[in-house]
């Protein structure tokens, strides 16, 4: 820079002098040119001179005016900057000047005109014709006239764009040092050869606590802890001799707390003399990391190993190697896993096979081999670490064998159990409280009627699939589940999307973390609805057995009342009867009691046997074609006498076209029916009429029988059709009855598939119907039996020869007294073989008398006999039973009728008529 500036001032003042000696000569030439015309020559010469001069110097040489316009700018200009110089005169220089060195240009201009000396060094930019800048320096000296005013300046300007560009890196240079060697992280030290600081970086005085001032000049010993300095000082001497790499003495802050370093020093030059450089590492972290690593090596639960990765010999191993290994301390080290024969060639495959490009394993199951052959199932876990520029193999081995012990015990009892679900066909389910969110297995969800595909595990498709009423019993369960840690019992309905209802048992178990902290219930649920309905059932049957047992006792209880009612009657008046003075009209009056007692006792007999059948699901149906018309008309025909005998009126009310009156049916039980319902009519009316009727509604035909009787309480209407129910018993009618007769009417009309009900008022009268389904495909259909009609006369009948089978000798003699009034000849047989015998030899035998029940054959045997050889002779059964089932078994035999003991013989009359009314 100095030689550039003296040969500026030295151009300048060579200019100067030039331009002084050019005024003098020009003053001179121009005073003398005319007197020295010799001297122009010179003159011109010297003109010539001082312009090749400008015009040839490399440096830009221009004068300004005071407002620095340019007035001459030399030929320079074009060659550094580009424009040709007509361009530039005239013009202001501020144009071509960089605005951020303006102001510097002008200040030094201004210093040229206020001081009149010629100044130097103004560094500045110019713009180039190609648009970059360039670095000018200039030097200015004023110009006067002849006055010495200053008029304007003329300066040199040079071009030193490069000087400029190599200041600028250097600057730069020095700074990216200052920054790179302040912001390290290590301690920087500069030391003359005496161990003197002579500069640190930011670090050391900030970390050690000092002012940058405070540490120049004191030994770099001062930096380590008093009591190590000796050692210090060694060591550096030591390093500087090439004996040890590092110092490995901690440094300490100005307020003595001691930093773990590692400190290396090299020699260097500073500011052009020898000095020494230290490095000093903190190693703090290091430190700390290689504890850390240390506790997780050795206080590992786990067995650690250390190996050289290129040998495999184990460096380090953790006592958990030994104690699982079950190797010696001096047994290991400098020992490869394969010398050892730890691994198995199974185990060293997967490792192998596991592990990736950088020889990473991540658990991996392997089995390795302790010294005694034991096999260790194990889950491995190895890498590669690097130290400095050395290799090792980190592995550390997690002990598994007794965990796959307890995994196989338990997939043992997980298939176990799965089994045992699937054989008791039990679904599991868990239910995660926190989530709210249930998992159920297929059988849960079959069982549940839920679609696993769709189900998403939610409470509410859950609380959707139970029954309604049940839903708050489930709630209540699993709060009780929750609340009190109980066991989770529920017993729930559930039901499917088909409607269908289903019974589910369930168990669970509420399971906790370790602060207590419920966090699922787990549990299992089966299908109960058999269980259900069995136990359903069961209560129904125990109902019905406490029920029965109940009606029994009752029954019992009543039926010895109703039996030793008429049966006191008969032997209180049997007993009467002895006496010897009785009148006529008295003994007559005794028999009349007798009579009824014993026919009550009769009914009341048939009944219990009816309803002991009904109760115990004896009472069969026999289904056959009836012309209820014809029933009917029989049935007015038979009570008629009985109820014209009261004064009263009883008709059939037909309005039903006759040929839709057969139906499908048990024709007895509906005489049964009816003749009950009848008999009650006459018991319970003093007056007025009884009505029997019927209509047809599409399949069934709806009766009655309506009378103007007593009529019935409303609150006893219900209970009249249950056994032994008498709307006012004690009273002389219903004496006549044991209130049996409208519950075996029921019984047989929901036998056949009906219903029963009556309308009544007290003092109008009532009226009982019932309705039975009628077989359309009877309809229509001629009826085969024919019912006899009454007839005007029984003449005929008296003609009859009669053959009366009875094996008991009572009957016997009750029965002649009866027959006799009717037969011209009456034949005995005591047995059914003495029977067929008399009708084989009597041919001409018009009406046999059959009892039932005899010894060696019965009734029925010996009508089958006597049909197979005679089918003419009129057969009437008579049986003591006076069931239904026993018309029906008597005309399978092949009687013609029925008749009911003691025979009476209004009834006898009347069944012999109908019988014998196409015969005369
Ligand atoms: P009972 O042998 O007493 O007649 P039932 O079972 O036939 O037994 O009838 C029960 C009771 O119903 C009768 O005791 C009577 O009080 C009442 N009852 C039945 N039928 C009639 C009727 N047609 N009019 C008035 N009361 C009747």
């Amino acid at each position: 820079m100095n030689n550039q500036e003296k040969s500026e001032v030295q151009l300048l003042k060579e200019f100067q002098e030039l331009q002084q000696a050019y005024e003098s000569l020009k003053v001179s030439v121009e005073a003398n040119l005319r007197e020295h015309k010799r001297t122009e020559d010179a003159l011109r010469q010297s003109e010539e001179k001082y312009r090749l001069l400008i015009e040839n110097s490399n440096d830009i040489i221009y004068t300004l005016t005071l407002e620095g316009v340019f007035m001459f700018v030399s030929s320079a200009w074009t060659s550094l900057i580009g424009h040709p110089v007509a361009e530039i005169l005239g013009k202001p220089f501020h144009l071509f000047v960089h605005p951020d060195d303006l102001p510097r240009c002008w200040t030094f201009l201004q210093q040229v005109i206020a001081t009149g000396k010629q100044q130097h060094g103004v560094e500045y930019r110019v713009l180039c014709t190609d648009g970059t800048w360039n670095w000018h320096t200039s030097s200015i000296a004023p110009i006067r006239d002849e006055a010495g005013r200053i008029i304007g300046v003329e300066g040199v300007a040079k071009e030193i764009t490069e000087r400029k560009e190599a200041e600028d890196l250097l600057k730069r240079t020095h700074q990216n040092y200052e920054t790179f060697f302040h912001t390290i992280d290590d301690f920087l030290f500069v030391l003359d050869d005496k161990g003197n600081i002579i500069y640190t970086n930011n670090t050391v005085s900030k970390r050690l606590g000092y002012t940058p001032e405070e540490l120049v000049g004191i030994s770099v010993l001062m930096m380590h802890p008093p009591e190590r300095r000796e050692e210090a000082a060694r060591t550096v001497g030591e390093m500087l001799d090439g004996i040890t790499e590092s110092c490995p003495i901690p440094l300490i802050t100005k307020s003595g707390i001691q930093i773990p370093v590692e400190t290396r020093i090299f020699h260097g030059i500073w500011n052009d003399n020898p000095a020494i450089f230290g490095i000093s590492k903190d190693i703090s972290k290091i430190k700390l990391s290689e504890e850390k690593f240390a506790k997780v090596f050795y206080l590992n639960p786990s067995t650690c190993g250390l190996s050289d990765l290129d040998t495999g010999e184990y460096i380090e191993v953790n006592d958990q190697f030994y104690s699982l290994l079950g190797f010696e301390k001096n047994e290991v080290i400098g020992k490869t896993a394969q010398e050892l024969g730890i691994l198995t060639a199974e185990s060293a495959k997967s490792i192998l096979q596991n592990a990736n490009s950088d020889g990473k394993l991540i658990n991996v199951e392997a089995d390795l081999k302790a010294k005694n052959g034991d096999i260790k199932h194990v889950l491995m876990s190895a890498e590669n670490i690097y130290v400095q520029d050395k290799k090792y193999r980190y592995t550390v081995v997690h002990d598994i064998t007794e965990r796959k012990q307890v995994e196989a015990e338990l997939s043992f009892n997980k298939t176990n159990l799965e089994l045992a679900l699937e054989a008791s066909q039990m679904g599991s389910w868990i239910f995660h409280i926190a989530k709210n969110k249930r998992i159920f297995d297929n059988q849960t969800c079959s069982l549940l009627g839920l679609d696993r595909t769709s189900f998403k595990g939610t409470s509410e498709e859950f609380f959707e699939a139970i029954h309604p009423d049940d839903r708050q019993l489930v709630r209540a369960a699993l709060k009780k589940n929750l609340e009190q840690k109980a066991l989770y019992i529920a017993e729930y309905r559930v039901v499917w999307s088909d409607g269908s209802i289903h019974y589910i048992s369930a168990r669970g178990k509420l399971l906790c973390d370790e602060k207590g902290n419920p966090q699922m219930i787990t549990g299992i649920n089966w299908d109960i609805t058999d269980r259900k309905k069995a136990e359903q059932e069961l209560i129904i049957a125990k109902e019905r057995a406490e029920k029965s047992d109940r009606l029994k006792s009752t029954f019992i209880a009543n039926m010895s009342h109703e039996i030793r009612t008429p049966m006191n009657g008969i032997l209180g008046f049997a007993e009467i009867l002895k006496e010897p003075d009785l009148t006529g009209e008295e003994q007559q009056q005794y028999i009349n009691i007798i009579e009824k007692s014993g026919m009550r006792m009769l009914n009341i007999i048939n009944d219990i046997i009816d309803i002991s059948k009904i109760e115990a699901g004896l009472m069969k149906i026999n289904l056959k074609e009836s012309n209820i018309d014809e029933q009917i008309e029989y049935l007015c025909t038979f009570f008629k006498p009985e109820v014209e005998a009261k004064g009263m009126k009883l008709f059939f009310n037909k309005t039903v076209p006759e040929s839709k009156t057969v139906i499908i049916t048990d024709r007895e039980k509906l005489y049964a029916i009816f003749t009950n319902l009848i008999k009650n009519t006459i018991k319970y009316s003093k007056e007025g009429t009884i009505e029997i009727g019927y209509s047809k509604k599409n399949e069934t035909l709806d009766f009655y029988v309506k009378d103007t009787g007593i009529g019935i309480p409303k609150e006893k209407q219900e209970a009249i059709f249950e056994r032994f129910i008498q709307v006012n018993s004690g009273d002389e009618i219903t004496a006549q009855g044991a209130g049996l007769g409208l519950s075996i009417t029921k019984a047989y009309v929901e036998i056949l598939g009906g219903t029963i009900g009556v309308e009544s008022e007290e003092g109008v009268g009532s009226t009982f119907f019932f309705s039975l389904p009628c077989n359309p495909e009877a309809e229509n259909k001629a009826i085969g039996q024919q019912q006899p009609a009454p007839l005007d006369t029984n003449d005929h009948i008296q003609k009859l020869k009669l053959l009366v089978v009875e094996d008991d000798e009572v009957s016997r003699k009750l029965i002649d007294s009866v027959v006799k009034l009717f037969g011209k000849e009456i034949l005995h047989a005591k047995t059914g073989v003495e029977a067929v015998d008399a009708c084989r030899k009597n041919a001409d035998i018009d009406l046999v008398l059959m009892d039932i029940r005899m010894p060696e054959m019965d009734g029925y045997e010996a009508t089958r006999e006597i049909r197979k050889f005679n089918e003419r002779v009129a057969i009437i059964a008579q049986t003591a039973y006076g069931l239904s089932g026993e018309r029906e078994k008597a005309m399978e035999a092949g009687c013609n009728d029925y008749i009911a003991k003691p025979l009476k013989k209004e009834y006898l009359v009347e069944l012999m008529r109908k019988i014998f009314k196409h015969s005369y």
